[in-house]
């Protein structure tokens, strides 16, 4: 006989992750694929990258669509307050909290003996099985080695800033490539080049 549903849903249903609405296209999603902007007291926007921020918060994915729609009216509304703030200020103001929140996982990273720099350095620990993520500057020109190139087929390799970006992020004056063996912070730095490729792609870096 067939378990009654309700039985079935109380017994077995995994945890949801919390959902949030986008201010831009109106749909619901899980939290983690949108990110949150909170209202300072001036009345200005900021992104909450790392969710640590205090006070009201709007939800919007990383899209260029939903951005502009968020610029144009959503935030205002979500605010309940007139939030003056153009759609290419909004995508600019992303693109340098990304850029800041890289910089400070990236520091931690060599902080704390988790970052390997250079082509070479990274194509031996892949091979090594203890790399989880791999950084590459959009103006990176080495051939990969063979290594590399498994981790850029799996879907483990990010492309980020050039290589004078990457460089200063990491306290070295330019860096093509970098593996970051932390489980935790390779998927937090992921995560940040992804967003980052929403809003600028690696084309404007060239
Ligand atoms: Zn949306």
């Amino acid at each position: 006989m067939a378990v009654p549903q309700t039985q079935d849903r109380h017994c077995r249903a995994p945890r949801r992750a919390p959902e949030r609405t986008c201010v831009g296209c109106g749909k619901r999603d899980a939290a983690p694929n949108l990110l949150r902007i909170v209202l300072g007291p001036e009345g200005h926007v900021a992104f909450d990258l790392a969710n640590h921020a205090m006070g009201r918060g709007a939800h919007v994915h990383p899209a260029p669509q939903c951005m502009d729609s968020a610029a144009r009216k959503g935030l205002s509304k979500a605010f309940h307050t007139r939030v003056v703030c153009e759609p290419i200020a909004l995508r600019d103001m992303l693109a340098g909290a990304v850029e800041r929140r890289l910089k400070g996982l990236l520091g931690s990273a060599i902080q704390s003996g988790n970052a390997v720099l250079g082509r070479q350095a990274v194509d031996d620990e892949l091979g090594k099985n203890t790399i989880e993520t791999v950084i590459l500057a959009c103006d990176a020109s080495d051939a990969p080695g063979p290594a590399l190139k498994r981790a850029i087929a799996d879907g483990r390799a990010v492309a980020w800033g050039s290589k004078g970006q990457l460089g200063a992020a990491l306290g070295r004056s330019e860096v093509g490539v970098v593996g970051i063996r932390s489980p935790s912070l390779g998927r937090a730095i992921a995560d940040m080049c992804r967003i980052a490729d929403g809003v600028r792609s690696c084309s404007e870096v060239r």
